[in-house]
């Protein structure tokens, strides 16, 4: 009987183990959950997690900007991105993507030079909605969006 109890015990350590090594593996923000970076139809994620160079630049961006940025999104998956008419191929469906608000005191503009400054590549501003795409491409672009 106590073996049984024993051998259950010991499970449930080697799950605690086994998931918190797999948190610090996995890729992660210091500012940002799992849930604000996944998509938020579904809760989906790219297996490879979310680009490494992304989380970097929003930890970056987040303490350069007093007050909690708010992400529109960043991964989404294949039928949300079609739903809301984003491009095929979009850097979001590969989690190398998001899309940010604009904090309260700046201008869109000076929003998006941050942006630049913190590493970002792709750099696509929303006029309407007062939202800065950040991607990560590879190189430099900067761009307005309808
Ligand atoms: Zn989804």
């Amino acid at each position: 009987m106590t073996k049984v109890g024993e051998n259950f015990n010991c499970i449930i350590a080697l799950e605690n183990i086994l998931s918190f090594l797999l948190q610090s593996i996995m890729n992660s923000s210091k500012y940002f959950d799992e849930e604000s970076l996944s998509c938020p139809h579904c809760g989906w994620q790219p297996d490879e997690g979310i680009d490494d160079r992304l989380l970097d630049f929003l930890d970056t961006l987040q303490e350069q900007v007093g007050s909690p940025l708010e992400i529109v999104d960043c991964a989404r998956c294949e039928d949300y991105n079609d739903s809301i008419g984003g491009h095929k191929n979009s850097y979001h469906v590969q989690g190398k993507a998001v899309d940010v608000l604009v904090p309260e005191d700046m201008v869109i503009e000076e929003f998006a030079d941050l942006c630049s400054d913190c590493g970002a590549e792709g750099i696509g501003l929303k006029y309407d909605k007062n939202v800065v795409h950040v991607d990560m491409r590879g190189y430099k672009r900067r761009y307005e969006e309808e």
